[in-house]
């Protein structure tokens, strides 16, 4: 019988242990930590899941949270744009609301789900030096360990990197004292110099708000660069404070002053990301094949909310291949799955760093423009969060994007000209 072995149980690695598990497939998931110690441990990301994502939760029967999403979900993406005193404002309705649920509790009640119905789990970090060992006892390793483990087994893919170094700096944090009116959704505003995205999140202490903060450096949100949470508490409450109140006061005015903050020290996360395409599997020098799944395999700046989305995505993608032919996981199999894999995963990549251009591409500006005054094209660019090969078909290049804008009866020469970066065209990349 095949034995799979999945290292890292993060969204990737959970998602595809769980999948195996119900295709009868043996697998040992290598968990850094047991569901308690994850519980405790630092905030790592404040993901949003799309309805793909959730459909997949139902098919693994892990969507735990229907009932408290009912009211606390991201069913509209209510979109602020520009700087005061006049900002482009739309709301977009997602046919499918979006979820977001602390990782800590998401993860550890998924692992602790495989480990009920019978997985095998085993605690503790997986160190390099136990990689080919491990790969011996495994018809297959799937590596899915997130963004900085090891990930240099797999080489980068030069020719799609884009950057080298991270293009925002990032704070994310679960606060109290903040409200979300409904109908409940995420707020996000893109001002020159980063983004805020206000996000209702279910936690430990119920439902509460994230505030993501994405900023360029040298740009308005530079007075958060220089707090760091743990070495003033109050300080960091009160810069974050002055920030909505200087950029984003339509987020200040839901502020209740008495009771904000953060919510507990392990719940915030200040760091940064360079956003890195890697092949998707690498030979170890025993000869054993390994997959990348997840971060590993292409990380995203989180600007698009996509990063957890495509660990899912690709988890699935993963899984099927493994079920449709386990005859051997060999270079062939690991090519076409991997072909598969970066299918999908390019265009979250290539969306995504166009959209962390600062200021904003010019077609992008239009399509939010006409956002601005047509319901229609205000909900597909909603939607399709949820569906990036879709999202980059209408925004790699000005002609598709103001084709698509035409076919919504947007008079496109009459859209303002608003500011923009150059518009180069990306379709051919
Ligand atoms: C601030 C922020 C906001 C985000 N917002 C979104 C969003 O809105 N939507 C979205 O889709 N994505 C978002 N993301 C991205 C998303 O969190 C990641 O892309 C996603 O978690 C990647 O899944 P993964 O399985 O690859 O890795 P992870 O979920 O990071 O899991 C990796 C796992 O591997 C374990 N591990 C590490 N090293 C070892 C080892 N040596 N041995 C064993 N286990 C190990 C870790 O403990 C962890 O459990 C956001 C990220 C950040 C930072």
């Amino acid at each position: 019988v095949t034995h799979i072995g999945i290292i890292g149980a993060g969204i990737g690695g959970l998602h595809l242990a769980l999948f195996l598990q119900r295709h009868d497939v043996p697998v040992t998931l290598y968990a850094e930590r047991g569901p308690d110690e994850l519980r405790q441990s630092r905030l790592p990301n404040t993901a949003v899941y799309w309805s793909p994502m959730r459909v997949r939760e139902r098919q693994l029967g892990v969507n735990h949270w229907d009932e408290e999403a009912a009211d606390w979900s991201v069913k509209h993406l209510y979109n602020r744009v520009g700087p005061e005193p006049e900002p482009l404002r739309f709301r977009a309705d997602l046919d499918e609301p979006g979820l977001s649920v602390d990782h800590r509790i998401y993860a550890s009640r998924l692992l602790e789900d495989f480990v009920n119905r019978g997985g095998e789990a085993v605690y503790g970090p997986v160190r390099t030096e136990s990689l080919e060992r491990l790969s011996e006892a495994h018809d297959l390793l799937v590596f899915s360990a997130g963004r900085g483990n090891m990930t240099e087994l797999f080489p980068r893919r030069e020719e799609a990197s884009a950057f080298t170094q991270p293009q925002r700096l990032l704070c994310t944090g679960i606060y109290r004292g903040i409200e979300i009116p409904p109908p409940a959704g995420t707020h996000l505003s893109f001002v020159p110099g980063g983004e805020l995205f206000h996000v209702p999140i279910i936690t430990f202490e119920g439902n509460r708000s994230a505030l993501f903060f994405e900023i360029v450096p040298g740009g308005v949100l530079d007075s958060l660069l220089n707090v760091r949470y743990e070495e003033d508490p109050e300080r960091f409450d009160r810069t974050v404070l002055e920030l909505l109140e200087k950029a984003f006061p339509d987020t200040r005015a839901l502020v209740d002053d008495a009771s904000f903050g953060i919510t507990r020290p392990q719940d915030v996360l200040q760091g940064a990301i360079t956003p890195t395409a890697r092949r998707g599997y690498a030979q170890l020098p025993n000869g054993k094949w390994v997959m990348a799944l997840g971060d590993v395999h292409v990380v995203n700046d989180p600007l698009l909310a996509q990063g957890a989305n495509a660990a899912s995505a690709c988890a699935f993608l993963l899984g099927e291949a493994i079920v449709a032919d386990d005859l051997a996981f060999d270079e062939l199999w690991c090519r076409r799955t991997e072909a598969r894999l970066w299918d999908y995963l390019r265009n979250t990549f290539d969306w995504t760093n166009f959209m962390l251009r600062d200021p904003l591409p010019a077609n992008v500006v239009r399509l939010m423009a006409a956002a601005a005054d047509n319901q229609r094209v205000a909900d597909e660019f909603g939607n399709n969060f949820a569906d990036p090969e879709r999202s980059w078909s209408v925004l790699a290049s000005s002609a598709r994007t103001d084709a698509f804008l035409s076919r919504h009866g947007v008079d496109v020469a009459a859209l303002p000209n608003l500011d923009g970066s150059a518009d180069r065209d990306q379709s051919r990349s």
